[in-house]
C-alpha cells in the first residue's frame, strides 16, 4: 500500500475559502460589531452609528433594535444583559419580569407575547449580524462574542443560546478583558500579567489576566456594578447647581442637567476649561468651569476604583511592580483624572491608544479572524500554534508534511494523493508528527486504512486527505475517495501534543540532521522514480515485447538489471545515471507502443470522425 503526492501543498480550495467572521461586544448599554477587513479590525457601522444601543422595542408587527427605535418610543427593553442566564430568585424581578406558570424563569411581557432574556438578546444579536452581512453582502461564517469575566456558566450558556437563536455560529465566547488584550496584540508576547481597567457609564470592572503559553487566564476580578461615568456626571451636576444657583426641582430639570453635566465632563477630557453659554429653564447661563477646580471632587470616586484594583491584586497575590501592562477600557477612561491617577498608581504608561469604547469589539474581531484559520501568515495575530509539523507517510519511508509547524490553529489543510499500483484498492494513512524526512524519526500519531478504492490504473485514483486541528488542538484526519465520495477519518486527541522538552529535542534533531535528511529524501525519491520506471518497463515488455528486436530487448533488460543492482547499492548519482540509461534505451520502445495505439485508435474511422 503506497502513496504518492500528486498536487502541490495548499492547492485545495478548502483553506482558501473566504470566511467572514465578526467580533461582537454584546454590552449592557451599547453593543458593537467589528470585523477584520484587509488585515485590520474595523467597527462595522449601522447607518453611520458605531454604537448600537442594546435595546429592543417589540411592536405588534415588528421588532426594532438599537438606533432604529424612535426616541419617543415607550416600553423599550433595556439592559437585558443584566437578566440573561438568571433566574427570578437571582434578581429583584418585581417590575420588569413576569413569572409564568409559577416557574422561576424570567419573562418580559411584550405586545408579541412573553419574551425571555435569551430571546431579547437574540434579537439584538440578529441586528448585529445583519449589520455585518449587509456590509459584506454575504453570509457570516462565525462570531466571537464577548462576555464579562465574572459571567457564570449559566450566563455564558444563555448567551450562546441567544446566538444560536439568532443564527450565529459562535466560534468562541471570550471574556471582555481578554478581548481587550487581543486588541492590543498582547497575545504576541511570550507571557505577562495584565490589568484591564474598565470604567463605563454605570459599571466598573477590573480584571487581572495572566498570559502564558498562548492562553489568557483571568486570575482575579473585582469591580462595582454601580460605579461609572454617571457618578461623575452627578458630581458636576451638583457643582453646577451650587455654583450657578440652578433650580433643579422637577424630574425634567434633573434629566436636562444630567445631560449638561455629561456634556461638560466629556468636553473637559479634551480641554482644560469649559466656557459656553448653556440654556437651562429658558434662561441662558454662561458656564465657566475648569478641570482643576472640579477635579478634587472626583477623587473619592477614583479612590473607589483604586480600592477594587487593590482587592484584585491582593486576590491574585501580586504587587504593582509585577504588572506588565494596563489596558484602559470604557468611555470614562478618557477622563484625564482617571488617566493620570492610574498612570501614577501603576507607575507605568497605560495602553490607551485604541478607542476605549471599541477595544473589546476590535479584540473579538481579531480573535474571530484567528479562530477561522485565516491569520496563518500574520505574526501579530498568532494565538496558539502547532508546535511540530503534521503529515503522513508516503512512499519510500518519507513524510509529506500537510500542516507545517507554527501554523495558527484552528487550521484545515487538504492535499490529494493517488495510488501507486494498478488496481490498488486500499491505502494506508499513517499520521505522523515531527520535522524529520524519515517516517521512523517522527512520532507516529495513528493510522487508518481507506478501503474500497475502485480498481484503477496507478495514479488515476484521487484521495483527498484533510488535516483539521480545531481551537482545542484536536486533530482530525479524514480521507475521501473522490470518485465514490467514501470518507474515512480518525480523531487524535490533544494528547498528541507533547511536552516542551520533547518538542525542543525533536527540533534540535531536525537541525543537526538536516543535511542527512536532505540526502535521505533525494535518495528515496530517486529510488521511487527508478522503481516506477522498472515496473512500467516490465509491464511493457510483458505485453508488447514483439515490437522489439532481440538487440533492443537485451539492451533494455541489461539496463533494468543494472538499475536493480544500483538501487540496492544506494548510490544516488549512479541510480540517476542508470535510470537515465534505461529511459534512453526504452525511448524507441515507448514510441513504437504509442504509434501502435494511435494506429489502432484510428483504424476504420473516417476523417470527420477523427476531427470530432
Ligand atoms: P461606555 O459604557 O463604555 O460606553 O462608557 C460610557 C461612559 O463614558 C459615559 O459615562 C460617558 O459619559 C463616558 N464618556 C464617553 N466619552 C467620554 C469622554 N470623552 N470623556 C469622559 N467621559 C466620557
Amino acid at each position: 500500500m503506497a502513496l504518492l503526492q500528486i498536487s502541490e501543498p495548499g492547492k485545495s480550495t478548502d483553506p482558501h475559502n473566504r470566511k467572514l467572521t465578526i467580533g461582537i461586544d454584546l454590552g449592557t448599554t451599547n453593543s458593537l460589531v467589528a470585523s477584520v477587513i484587509s488585515g485590520e479590525a474595523k467597527i462595522l457601522e449601522d447607518n453611520n452609528y458605531r454604537l448600537i444601543p442594546s435595546r429592543v422595542l417589540y411592536e405588534q408587527d415588528q421588532i426594532l433594535v438599537g438606533n432604529d427605535i424612535p426616541s419617543h418610543a415607550v416600553s423599550i427593553i433595556n439592559s437585558v444583559k443584566r437578566l440573561i442566564g438568571k433566574k427570578k430568585d437571582d434578581i429583584n424581578a418585581n417590575d420588569i419580569a413576569l413569572d409564568l406558570a409559577d416557574s422561576n424563569d424570567i419573562f418580559i411581557q411584550t405586545p408579541q407575547g412573553f419574551k425571555s432574556p435569551i430571546q431579547v438578546s437574540s434579537d439584538i444579536l440578529k441586528k448585529l449580524k445583519k449589520i455585518a452581512s449587509d456590509y459584506f453582502g454575504d453570509e457570516i461564517y462565525g462570531a466571537v462574542i464577548t462576555v464579562p469575566a465574572y459571567f457564570n456558566e449559566g450566563q455564558r450558556q444563555a448567551t450562546k443560546e441567544a446566538a444560536k437563536l439568532a443564527g450565529i455560529d459562535v466560534l468562541r465566547l471570550i471574556n471582555e478583558p481578554t478581548a481587550a488584550a487581543y486588541a492590543y496584540g498582547l497575545d504576541t508576547k511570550k507571557e505577562g500579567v495584565f490589568v484591564v481597567y474598565d470604567l463605563g457609564g454605570g459599571t466598573f470592572d477590573i480584571s487581572i489576566l495572566q498570559f502564558n503559553q498562548g492562553v489568557f487566564e483571568v486570575i482575579a476580578t473585582n469591580g462595582n456594578s454601580s460605579l461609572g461615568g454617571d457618578d461623575f456626571d452627578q458630581i458636576i451636576k451638583n457643582y453646577l447647581i451650587n455654583k450657578y444657583q440652578l433650580n433643579s426641582q422637577g424630574l425634567e430639570e434633573q434629566a436636562h442637567l444630567n445631560l449638561i453635566a455629561k456634556y461638560i465632563k466629556e468636553k473637559l477630557s479634551s480641554q482644560n476649561t469649559f466656557n459656553e453659554t448653556i440654556k437651562f429653564n429658558n434662561q441662558n447661563y454662561q458656564i465657566d468651569i475648569s478641570l482643576s477646580e472640579i477635579e478634587e471632587s472626583f477623587i473619592p470616586l477614583v479612590d473607589k476604583t483604586i480600592q477594587c484594583v487593590k482587592n484584585a491584586l491582593n486576590d491574585a497575590n501580586l504587587s504593582i511592580d509585577e504588572i506588565d501592562g494596563v489596558i484602559m477600557v470604557g468611555g470614562s477612561t478618557r477622563m484625564p483624572t482617571i488617566q493620570n491617577h492610574m498612570k501614577q498608581f501603576f507607575n507605568q504608561d497605560l495602553l490607551n491608544d485604541l478607542n476605549p469604547d471599541e477595544v473589546v469589539a476590535i479584540g473579538a474581531a481579531r480573535q474571530a479572524f484567528v479562530l477561522s484559520g485565516q491569520a496563518v501568515d500574520d505574526d501579530t495575530l498568532l494565538l496558539d500554534v502547532t508546535p511540530l509539523s503534521l503529515g503522513i507517510e508516503t512512499m519510500g519511508d518519507l513524510v509529506e508534511r500537510i500542516i507545517p509547524r507554527n501554523s495558527t490553529i484552528p487550521i484545515a489543510k487538504a492535499q490529494e494523493f493517488t495510488t501507486y499500483k494498478d488496481g490498488q484498492t486500499m491505502m494506508k494513512i499513517h499520521v505522523v508528527q515531527g520535522e524529520r524526512e524519515k517516517v521512523s524519526e517522527n512520532r507516529s500519531l495513528g493510522e487508518f486504512v481507506v478501503k474500497d478504492i475502485p480498481p484503477m490504473p496507478a495514479g488515476a485514483a484521487k484521495i483527498k486527505v484533510t488535516f483539521q486541528v480545531d481551537a482545542d488542538s484536536l486533530l482530525t484526519v479524514s480521507a475521501e475517495e473522490q470518485t465514490t465520495g467514501t470518507k474515512t477519518s480518525i480523531e487524535i486527541k490533544p494528547s498528541y501534543s507533547i511536552n516542551e522538552n520533547e518538542i525542543r529535542k525533536m527540533l534540535e534533531d531536525s537541525f543537526t540532521n538536516a543535511e542527512d535528511d536532505k540526502k535521505f529524501r533525494s535518495l528515496a525519491e530517486l529510488i521511487i522514480d527508478a522503481n516506477q520506471i522498472l515496473e512500467l518497463t516490465e509491464k511493457a515488455l510483458h505485453n508488447d515485447q514483439q515490437l522489439l528486436s532481440d538487440h533492443e530487448k537485451t539492451t533494455i533488460e541489461k539496463c533494468m538489471n543494472n538499475l536493480k543492482s544500483e538501487i540496492t547499492k544506494k548510490n544516488p548519482s549512479k541510480i540517476k545515471q542508470v535510470t537515465d540509461e534505461l529511459n534512453n534505451a526504452s525511448m524507441s520502445f515507448a514510441q513504437k507502443r504509442m504509434d501502435r495505439s494511435i494506429h489502432s485508435a484510428l483504424t476504420g474511422k473516417n476523417i470527420n470522425e477523427i476531427n470530432k
